[in-house]
């Protein structure tokens, strides 16, 4: 039994293109594509009456365990520099984090993904009180609420040999339970925080791990200045030259916003094919600069950073800034960042995500958006980044089920779930005052 979703506007953005015509769903997989597609007895036939339909999109850096921290008290003095937002901010929620606030995180995280048409989130995870497991707790509610996830620990020596070893550990652990059993909806990366607060024996265990199980780091790189000035102080090199040397430039690495590497280190990068993580908003927010996406010739996909998973709210702050960066960055541009936020999550998945056609994962998003002038492929990238947004999602499928039907969905009880979570948000901020800063 499939469905079908007739008379819609086909949405791609990887290539741009948009046809008007239907799909037809059935086994977790796109079936057919055409004008018309075929029907099958027992099909659910749904009339898209002529909205649009994108496939189901994806967050290329994500952090749910920041979703409990809407509205949380403010830190005990104001942060300064980028340094002081990780120490007086999210260094505190972390280590407050415990199993159920990392289920419950995650639980809201997937829940607000969802209601955005994201589907797939490459999360970078960090609860220092609670490791081992943590990636399976996440797991679980992605799974509860329909969604896939690459999920990696973020391995860092800020607390001591034993923090590290129970990071390096959960990454291995996860690694080995996907290993050889694609499932399709869950893998792992090996998860890093920062070159500078990594030693250089961590590193070496980071790029060894990665390259026992055949996958890449998912690390930050360069997001502020300090990263670069601690690299020259306390190696003696410079980053890119540390990263190097550690045998991180590997093209199934992942290097999160990438802000402060200069046109030689953007080179190195370019070189190595891995896959740069661009999170606008978070830029912004950290006042940490911004990185010249668009000098990089290796793949550069969109990410969050922790606020949200809205992919549509981030292209247009993707497109914003860099228009107030006058950095060259087309429209066309913005919608190949979500496209391979799509290829990246695609490989480590072993599917077809972020294209309609046949054999990609049934991974779709219909819309209510109807154009009110002509929309084409050669203008998706304006629609998208001027006119569509999250409001406009009103059902999402994932591995051909419905997950979000006319805005309700099918997975809980989402005011109960929500009530909940402000019970528990209540409960870890407490935590999170008592952690002392000084
Ligand atoms: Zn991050």
């Amino acid at each position: 039994m499939g469905i079908v979703l007739e008379n819609a506007i086909l949405a791609d953005i990887d290539p741009p293109r948009v046809e008007f015509g239907s799909l037809r769903i059935d086994g977790g997989r796109i079936v057919e594509r055409g004008k018309s597609v075929s029907r099958e007895l027992g099909d659910e036939v749904v009339d898209c009456a002529g909205a649009v339909v994108l496939p189901g999109l994806v967050n290329g850096h994500a952090h749910l365990y920041s979703a409990l921290a809407t509205g949380m008290p403010p830190p005990p003095r104001a942060p300064g520099e980028f340094r002081e937002i990780l120490e007086l901010v999210w260094w505190r929620l972390d280590q407050a984090l415990d199993a159920e606030s990392i289920e419950m995180s995650a639980r809201i995280g997937a829940l607000d993904a969802l209601r955005c048409g994201t589907t797939t989130l490459s999360d970078h995870h960090a609860s220092p009180n609670c490791i081992g497991g943590s990636l399976d707790l996440i797991e679980e509610a992605l799974a509860e609420v329909g969604l896939r996830g690459v999920l990696c620990y973020e391995t860092t020596d800020r607390h001591g040999p034993d923090g590290r070893e129970a990071g390096l550990e959960e990454n291995r652990r996860y690694l080995e339970k996907h290993y050889g059993r694609p499932g399709n909806r869950f893998a792992g990366l090996v998860g890093a925080h920062a070159s500078f607060t990594l030693e250089d024996e961590t590193l070496g265990q980071l790029a060894g791990l990665a390259a026992d199980f055949g996958t890449g780091v998912h690390m930050h790189v360069a997001e502020d200045l300090c990263d670069e000035e601690d690299c020259q102080a306390r190696h003696q090199q410079f980053l890119i030259d540390r990263l190097v040397n550690a045998r991180l430039l590997m093209p199934e690495s992942v290097f999160a916003h990438c802000t402060h590497l200069d046109p030689e280190a953007i080179a190195r990068v370019s070189q190595a094919g891995l896959t740069v993580a661009h999170n606008p908003r978070s830029n912004m927010n950290n006042a940490v600069g911004y990185p010249l996406v668009a000098s990089f010739r290796c793949p550069v996909m969109l990410g969050t950073d922790g606020i949200g998973s809205d992919m549509f709210t981030e292209a247009k702050c993707a497109w914003f800034k860099s228009r107030d960066e006058r950095a060259g960055v087309t429209p066309n541009g913005v919608l190949g960042m979500l496209a391979h936020s799509a290829r990246r999550a695609s490989a480590a998945l072993d599917i077809t995500l972020g294209k309609l056609e046949p054999d990609a994962a049934a991974d779709i998003v219909i819309t209510d958006y109807r154009p009110s002038t002509p929309l084409t492929s050669h203008n998706l990238a304006g629609h998208f980044i001027f006119a569509m947004g999250a409001n406009h999602v009103a059902s999402v499928i994932v591995n051909g089920e419905w997950k979000l039907r006319e805005r309700v969905v099918a997975a809980c009880d989402e005011p109960t779930v929500r009530r909940c979570a402000g019970d528990v948000a209540q409960v870890l901020w407490s935590r999170m005052e008592a952690i002392r800063t000084d």
